[in-house]
């Protein structure tokens, strides 16, 4: 452990089953870093509530914490080497939170542009819950807990980690050096677009292919992929730039020869959409393959996902606890003496 660069921190809202946008934004480089840093990755249960609160969500999420630890394990985050942990049990997370909200302004964070988005996709503009506002200052929390200097994120995240770096600025003005100013690493394809070419990849606008799909639905996906509109039959020269398909190609298919091919003939109206097509799910499939298989290996294993879980998280916690105690130390904040009877 001590011979690592330094530390990581990200990971995500057990929202669901995870994709190919996910996987370029951010879990690529997870598993490009995980054996040079040390590695936390947190499974953020509590920023659920942020925009679901209600019962019936909060009851799917012991399924999709699973979920998202086995698509973890799937993508090749070794469980040996990196931390993998929830939120809900470091509850120093909450203690942090608190003593972070006031280290940063309202106005601050009414000005994120991505906190509009997700309040609008939830249909929460007009009500916006004090939690959602607060979703970068618990998210600063979950980074500084283990003191981590490297956050690997999408782009659509680049903005929440600013505010962490000025809450630990702030911090560490105010009451002396705790914390790193931890840097965002965003992936080779900061935002991927989803196969209706309209708009990021994307759960809730059902334009995903994801890391668990079969090979039957990935062929299936694909073929209902949007290309160039204006190509209406095979002989017209097509556009190649910004269309989703070669996209596509350029993240996930590695023979270059191919790719290239296919774009010299789209741009001469050489090629058909059908070929483009049926060799991009053959460059995907090949891609999620060894997914796959892992997945079904891990799968056989009943119980492996909690006990990873349980490991990970003790080892957040003993990682908390420090942390606080140094801040409740810089800040000199009263505390009651121990009596022991
Ligand atoms: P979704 O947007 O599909 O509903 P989510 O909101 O549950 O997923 P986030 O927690 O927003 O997922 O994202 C987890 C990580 O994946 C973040 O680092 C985010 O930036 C990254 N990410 C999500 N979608 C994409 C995408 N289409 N392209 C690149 N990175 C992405
Ligand atoms: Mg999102």
């Amino acid at each position: 452990m001590t011979t690592k660069k330094g530390r990581i921190l990200t990971g995500d809202r057990p929202t669901g089953k995870m994709h190919l946008g996910h996987y370029v934004g951010s879990l690529a480089n997870r598993i490009r870093l995980q054996s040079t840093y040390d590695c936390f990755f947190i499974v953020a249960d509590l920023h659920t509530l942020t925009t679901k609160p209600e019962r019936e969500h909060i009851a799917q999420l012991g399924q999709n914490v699973r979920d998202c630890v086995l698509d973890y394990l799937s993508v090749g985050i070794d469980p040996d080497q990196s931390t993998i942990f929830l939120q809900s049990g470091v509850p120093e997370t909450y203690e942090l939170n608190l003593i972070f909200e006031n280290l940063v302004t309202v106005a601050r964070l009414e000005r994120i542009p991505s906190l509009k988005d997700m309040a609008r996709a939830a249909d929460l503009e007009e009500s916006m819950p004090f939690g959602l506002l607060g979703y970068p200052v618990l998210q600063a929390a979950d980074i500084l807990l283990p003191r981590a200097h490297l956050v690997p994120v999408g782009k659509d995240n680049e903005s929440h980690v600013e505010v962490t770096r000025e809450i630990a600025r702030r911090f560490n003005y105010l009451y002396g050096e705790v914390f790193p100013i931890p840097d965002v690493l965003v992936g080779d394809i900061p935002t991927l677009v989803g196969t209706d070419g309209q708009a990021k990849m994307s759960k809730s606008l059902g334009n995903t292919i994801f890391l668990s799909d079969s090979a039957e639905e990935v062929t299936q996906k694909v073929r209902g992929m949007y290309t160039d509109p204006n190509r209406i039959r095979a002989d017209i020269p097509g556009r190649v730039e910004g269309n989703p398909v070669f996209i596509y190609h350029d993240a996930f298919n590695p023979n270059l020869d191919e790719v290239n091919d296919l774009k010299e003939r789209y741009l001469l109206g050489k090629v058909g959409d059908v070929e483009v097509k049926k060799k991009l799910s053959a460059a995907i499939n090949n891609f999620l393959e060894p997914f796959r298989e892992r997945r079904a290996r891990y799968e056989a294993q009943p119980g492996l996902i909690e006990d990873v879980l349980i490991a990970g998280t003790e080892r957040a916690r003993a990682e908390a606890h420090k942390t606080m105690d140094a801040v409740r130390e810089a800040m000199g904040m009263y505390r009651l003496p121990v009596r022991t009877i």
